[in-house]
């Protein structure tokens, strides 16, 4: 949504609603963690009432810690959290599932999937970042597809199956390669108010590359 017109954020999130987006991703920024400034828990409570889709709050923020009772409070549905902004990844993940919202982590592009693996069991999914995180709008990073089809790997190695996301350049060139390489969940900005349709048929119209049964979230 940090995509959005923020004049127009309830307008535009209803046309996504009505065109078949299975959820709300939020990039909140912190101006510290990453150079740019978003918004905060204050307009996800506003825009709660707008839909009962899912809301996934990514922080893209230091000490992530400090804002898991707000964005949890705000209806999050799931929150996630950056490996490389906190000390205590495994602390906050445990926070964020004692108030009833999905724990996921989040690994920018140069962090390996290994450094997850003692991590997998407390979380709940894993957004892979497929641009460095901070900015709408950037290109894709092929590599990151690798990176999925190891996690895939990683988790069924130890038993373990969780949701697997990837966000950042996701558009019609790539998506179905995500799909194939074990993501579930695609956080697609830019693509849906560039692509030239009107947004309540853009994911609609991107759901049209990848296989029939994947989700596309935005
Ligand atoms: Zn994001």
């Amino acid at each position: 949504m940090m995509v959005a017109d923020f004049a127009r954020l309830g307008e535009e999130l209803r046309s996504l609603d009505a065109g078949g987006s299975d959820g709300f991703h939020f990039d909140v920024m912190d101006g510290q963690f990453v150079p740019n400034l978003t918004f905060g828990a204050l307009v996800l409570r506003a825009l709660r009432p707008l839909t009962t889709k899912p809301f996934f709050a990514h922080l893209m923020v230091y000490r992530p810690e400090a804002l898991v009772a707000d964005m949890a409070a705000a209806g999050s549905d799931a929150i996630c959290i950056h490996f490389e902004a906190t000390p205590h990844l495994h602390r906050t993940l445990q926070s964020i599932r004692a108030h009833d919202a999905e724990a996921w982590v989040a690994i920018n592009p140069a962090t390996s999937v290994e450094a997850l693996a003692d991590a997998l069991g407390e979380l709940d999914g894993v957004l892979v970042m497929s641009v460095n995180p901070g900015f709408a709008g950037q290109a894709f990073l092929p590599f990151c597809v690798e990176k999925v089809r190891r996690l895939r790997e990683l988790m069924a190695a130890r038993g373990i199956e969780r949701p697997i996301g990837m966000d950042g350049g996701i558009g019609a060139d790539n998506v179905a390669a995500c799909v194939a390489a074990g993501a579930s969940l695609l956080a697609v900005g830019s693509t849906l108010w560039q692509c030239g349709q009107p947004l309540d048929k853009a994911v609609g119209w991107l759901r049209g590359f990848a296989p029939a049964d994947s989700p596309t979230r935005s």
